[in-house]
């Protein structure tokens, strides 16, 4: 599992402990010291994951994780706390402001890069390297392998990562502009009707074993990937 996570903290000698582990992960590292700096580096990439020390200098890891909560582009981003041991009795302000999990200062970094993994995991499971299963439809992450009912399926790899999102959030509309955002990237600037023409290479290449017919158009709003298709074909 590889993902980009933002370090937001103001004490050098723990933002280093933990980019060099979360390097060492395999993850990307991008580095502030405080909000306003992880505010830029938020404008030009959006992070997987945000850890964000509790204690900063001007806006505090509490007031930013509302923010980041606040704003559409940044809602539903994974937020770790770290804490040290004196805010302990503060957590549940932590949990309030829309972190997912906390970390006590001083942690592992192994503890650490498995609560990262387990909010992840919860959050954005289309992250993760776990396989996915549904009604005889499995992706593999690992080997970058499709089979519809044991049989292998040819996909390409924007259909890859575009299954790979349906199939770890299954049943939800999924709007045109929310599949860019997820599958290609936010500040990629494609046409919606690019998601078009990859929905229909997907669902071509699903044909074999008739799992085209889980993924559904939902007139005037996007797509849907269901477990129980209502109709015979799209
Ligand atoms: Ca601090």
């Amino acid at each position: 599992m590889s993902s980009t996570i933002l370090v937001v903290e103001d004490e050098p000698a723990i933002a280093e402990l933990v980019a060099v582990n979360l390097s060492f992960a395999g993850h990307k590292v991008l580095r502030a010291a405080d909000t306003i700096a992880a505010d830029t580096l938020i404008r030009a990439e959006l992070p997987d994951l945000v850890l964000v020390d509790w204690m900063l200098p001007g806006t505090s890891g509490v007031q930013y994780a509302r923010q980041l909560r606040a704003h559409e582009r940044t809602a539903n981003i994974p937020i770790i706390m770290l804490t040290a041991r004196s805010e302990e009795s503060d957590k549940v302000e932590g949990l309030d402001s829309g972190a997912d999990d906390y970390v006590t200062k001083p942690f592992s970094p192994k503890e650490l890069l498995a609560r990262i993994k387990a909010v992840i995991r919860r959050r954005a499971p289309q992250l993760t390297d776990d396989a996915v299963e549904v009604a005889g439809l499995k992706l593999d992450p690992l080997t970058h392998r499709v089979s519809g009912h044991a049989s292998p399926l040819e996909l390409g790899p924007t259909e890859f990562r575009l299954l790979h999102y349906f199939m770890t959030h299954p049943e939800r509309v999924h709007s045109r502009n929310q599949l860019l955002d997820h599958v290609w990237g936010d500040h990629v600037f494609v046409e919606e009707r690019t998601v078009d023409v990859h929905i229909r290479r997907l669902r071509q290449a699903l044909v074999p074993s008739r799992h085209d017919r889980h993924i559904e158009t939902v007139r005037g709003s996007g797509y849907r990937f269901t477990a129980q298709p209502t109709s015979p074909a799209a």
